[in-house]
């Protein structure tokens, strides 16, 4: 397959390549770059002509939750895997429709993330490139406590628990280093792992090359983690300076989902209880200065909104939401752009593979009229949304 007339956008250097026709070959994978006039096509080889349009790397979207329930307290930890298969491959494909060729998920019910990964491999289903956690593992009365998460306690049960999730397939591993705002009776201030629980599942991801994601609301859990080895942080609902620039300096992510503070009309849509919605809007200033501390201190930001990404959210999918929200945090366009393409590549170690337009990666793609390094909003409109050289929607 061929993809002519592109102007391909570098979301490293912000260049845009003009004429550009691109090649993918029958593995999905991008075999060439050249000028649209000096090609030469076989007659048997498909021609996309996008006609001028700018051409930008699939998105990858890294805090999902396909498995879900909301609200939250209607969740059923004995459902059927059957049922919450069904629920999340519905929502992946709607990820994968809104322009997200890949998704990183942080916990879901009964490991469906593997499953729907490893159907989608053979061709079952369209599906979005899937990274999992399998299930967050979580102390007993913790932040995960009745959403179908791995239940343990002290070193060498956290230790066990990654390594179960390891074993059923998972790419990293999820934890919860302080409560949550949707839930009654804790803080996102309040601590809720030891040093040796965090250490159990560090040793376990090291073991793996993979890595350690964490809930974190507050600043003193999130230093515990940091020098405990953990890398990827989500939410930081209280950042203070000096750990965002702990953060910084030790080459830490930090994925803000901005969302969950500023979503009221999507929360009331799936019936959150009054007191979830105000808990998460009563945060919601701080959550933006914690965020706007994490730009200053040049914390690599990613892009996840922890609901489904392609849930729409006042109009648009939740990440372009989120996407756009970061941006008018103060998070410049390319990095902004780079959050949900490039860097969310690096976070997920696939800096090789993913995330942008170059010989030997994944033929994952969308087109747009404008230029989105110009103006984010011009993602409202992807016109062509290719999966590994396969079109999930093309061009009317
Ligand atoms: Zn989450």
């Amino acid at each position: 397959m061929w993809i002519t007339n592109a102007k391909i956008v570098d979301v490293v250097t912000g260049e845009i390549g003009k004429d550009a026709a691109v090649k993918v070959d029958k593995f999905g994978l991008i075999s060439e770059i050249t000028n649209s006039t000096q090609i030469s096509i076989d007659k048997n080889e498909k021609i996309i002509d996008i006609d001028g349009r700018f051409l930008s790397p699939g998105l990858i979207s890294c805090h999902a939750h396909l498995s879900v329930v909301f609200p939250f307290s209607l969740t059923d930890e004995h459902e059927n895997p059957a049922i919450t298969a069904f629920r999340a491959a519905q929502r992946a494909a709607e990820a994968l429709k809104a322009g997200m060729t890949t998704i990183r998920c942080v916990h879901e019910q009964n490991q469906v993330d593997l499953a729907l990964r490893n159907a989608a491999k053979v061709g079952w289903f369209e599906s979005p490139r899937i990274f999992g956690a399998g299930r967050a593992i979580s102390t007993p009365t913790g932040h995960g406590e009745g959403a179908g998460c791995s239940y343990a306690k002290d070193f060498d049960g956290f230790y066990k628990a990654a390594i179960g999730e390891f074993e059923a397939g998972a790419d990293h591993i999820k934890i919860f280093i302080t409560g949550g705002l949707a839930k009654a009776g804790e803080s996102s201030d309040d601590a809720e792992m030891t040093d040796e629980e965090i250490s159990g599942v560090v040793k376990a991801a090291r073991e793996h090359d993979s890595y350690v994601v964490a809930h974190a609301g507050e600043s003193k859990a999130i230093m515990q983690a940091l020098r405990l080895g953990v890398t990827s942080f989500e939410h930081g609902y209280s950042l203070d300076g000096s750990t965002a620039e702990a953060l910084a300096g030790a080459g830490a992510f930090l994925t803000p989902t901005l969302c969950v503070t500023r979503s009221e009309s999507w929360m009331r849509e799936k019936g959150f209880e009054e007191a979830s919605i105000q808990n998460a809007l009563a945060v919601s200033d701080r959550h933006l200065q914690s965020t706007k501390n994490a730009i200053k201190a040049g914390i690599t930001l990613i892009n996840g909104t922890d609901y489904p990404p392609g849930d729409m959210v006042d109009g648009i999918p939740a990440a372009l939401h989120e996407l756009f929200l970061m941006n008018k945090a103060g998070l410049s366009t390319i990095k902004s752009f780079q959050s949900i393409t490039s860097n969310a590549a690096l976070l997920l170690k696939q800096e090789n593979f993913l995330g942008q337009i170059k010989p030997k990666f994944a033929g994952d793609f969308i087109a747009t009229k404008g230029n989105p390094l110009e103006d984010l909003e011009n993602l409202r409109e992807i016109d062509l949304i290719i999966k590994s050289g396969k079109i999930i929607k093309e061009i009317a």
